[in-house]
């Protein structure tokens, strides 16, 4: 059969730097790099390199570099390159093309649109090292009114909350799309960080019952995983409706990562593939999915906020303001750019919309509707930067999830191949192999250098501003301008442009 698929990288090795050493055949799980003894000559097979950099990163003689080949089709603006590949992918197979992490688009990212103000002269900006400055953020359903009682004391309705000591927590990933070390480099994290990560659909490993006070457990239309000590071990419980990557349909997990210990995490047989239906089967409305939450509620006590996830459509605002009717004490929306262990690419590159406009959607019709208190608000989809954050925060979220990032600071290189389940950075893996290559101790220490210099610069942020506590900045979008945007973007931003 010919092969209409030419490489889209090539390995250059300098061959004056190499010293022969086999690093790279050893480390490249997908057997890129030969070494062919009678010759004693090392080549590359550039059709199965991902451009991961495994090799690149520890080469010792630094002799390697991965580039994007120079072999083209005819330039089109309309049958691009990948186009073409594409089409022909698919007359080989016949099967959906697959992809992970966020979509390669060229869509607006409004996070780079739009600018953090800062106080000169009046209302003077606070230096958050010699000032106190409060980022700690409850997340769930808050009081509409405070009473006093006759005795001088205060009456408070209290809700169920998670309390964080930065807004940023790490995205649902499933044991099973992440590798265990993963996982516990996440659990771990978030522990040192008061913060929580998220087990996604897969279940809860026993290993990590312990962390928690730290965690958020979901329940996914899949089901996998989900007993009364599973609900009662997180300290909140996220419906999973949909997320970014893929809004409209269910999640596939390749039987070829359901090893033992994530069959009997998901509770599933060893090596079939896990696939999680579009729907929930007993959610066709707002009624139904108010019984799932109090069904929730109910299994535990009534103890533990219930977020319920959802993926940004359309028509987001009127099913925001619907969920948050349906006695969920928070909303997680996840916008287009978010990524994945594993989405078709046509849908992960095509449907849904950026988070910043969902987001703002969201907080205005919920303060119109005046239930903005009904539920705490958390976001996705492509935070890369405390500056988004904070951009996220003014803008109306109470929090933000973290998912590439988090990745990116555990070694993962963006090479967008997960769901092949050969990571060779021993994140998006079961092979034990390849899991071992991360080691947790260093992981978890990685993550919480991230957070807590994104924390620091989340309170440089806000001390410039002249807010001294994340409430205030909460919805505060008069701290936002916007640069270069329509006046529809502007309206539905609900900022003002640079200059006004
Ligand atoms: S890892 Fe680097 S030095 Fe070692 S064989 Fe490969 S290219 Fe040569
Ligand atoms: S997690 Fe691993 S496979 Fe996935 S993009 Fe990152 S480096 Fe590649």
């Amino acid at each position: 059969m010919i092969d209409y698929i030419q490489p889209d990288y090539e390995v250059v090795r300098n061959k004056d730097l190499c010293i022969k050493c086999k690093v790279c055949v050893r480390q490249c799980a997908n057997e890129v790099h030969q070494y062919d003894e009678k010759r004693d000559v090392l080549y590359a097979d550039n059709s199965k390199c991902v451009n991961c950099h495994r090799c690149v990163t520890l080469c010792p003689a630094k002799a390697l570099k991965i580039v994007k080949t120079d072999h083209c089709f005819k330039p089109s603006a309309n049958y691009t390159t990948e186009i073409i590949k594409d089409i022909y992918r698919q007359a080989d197979t016949g099967g959906v093309l697959l992809s992970s992490m966020g979509t390669p688009k060229d869509y607006p990212v409004y996070w780079d649109k739009m600018l953090i103000n800062a106080s000169q002269v009046t209302n003077p900006s606070i230096d958050p090292l010699r000032e106190p400055m409060e980022i700690k953020t409850f997340l769930g359903r808050k009081p509409e009114t405070v009473k006093y009682r006759e005795d001088g004391s205060i009456e408070v309705e209290k809700f169920p909350n998670l309390e964080l000591k930065t807004p940023i927590m790490f995205s649902a990933m499933s044991y099973g799309s992440i590798s265990k070390n993963a996982h516990l480099s996440l659990a771990r994290a978030a522990e040192q960080l008061g913060i929580f990560y998220n087990t996604g659909e897969g279940g809860l490993h026993e290993d990590l019952y312990k962390y928690s006070l730290n965690t958020i457990v979901q329940v996914a239309s899949g089901r996998f995983g989900v007993h009364e000590d599973y609900l009662n071990a997180g300290q909140a419980i996220e419906i999973k409706i949909g997320q970014g990557a893929k809004p409209g349909i269910g999640g596939h997990l390749p039987g070829k990562k359901i090893g033992p210990e994530v069959s009997r995490t998901r509770m599933i047989p060893m090596g079939t593939d896990a696939i999680s239906p579009a729907p929930h089967h007993d959610i066709y409305s707002i009624e139904d999915l108010r019984q799932l939450v109090f069904s929730l509620k109910e299994a535990t006590n009534y103890k533990k906020p219930i977020i319920v996830k959802i993926a940004a459509v359309h028509n987001i605002a009127a099913i925001a303001s619907g969920i948050a009717r349906s006695g969920a004490d928070i909303i997680a929306i996840d916008g287009i750019r978010g990524g994945t262990g594993a989405a078709p690419s046509r849908i992960r590159d095509n449907v849904g919309m950026p988070i910043e406009l969902a987001l703002a959607a969201v907080d205005t019709r919920l303060r119109d509707e005046g239930i903005r208190n009904n539920v705490g608000l958390v976001v996705a989809g492509s935070i890369r930067s405390s500056a988004d954050v904070v951009k996220a925060i003014a803008l109306g979220a109470d929090a933000v999830y973290i998912g590439t990032p988090a990745l990116l600071a555990l070694g993962c290189h963006l090479c967008r191949s997960c769901h092949a389940g050969k990571c060779n950075w021993g994140i998006a893996t079961q092979n034990p192999e390849l899991v071992r290559r991360l080691n947790p101790d260093i992981g978890y220490k990685r993550l919480v250098n991230l957070v807590n210099a994104w924390s620091h610069e989340i309170m440089e942020m806000m001390g410039g501003m002249g807010i001294n506590s994340i409430e205030a900045l909460r919805g505060n979008r008069l701290m936002l301008r916007g640069i270069g945007l329509s006046e529809k973007e502007l309206e539905i931003l609900g900022i003002k442009h640079a200059g006004e």
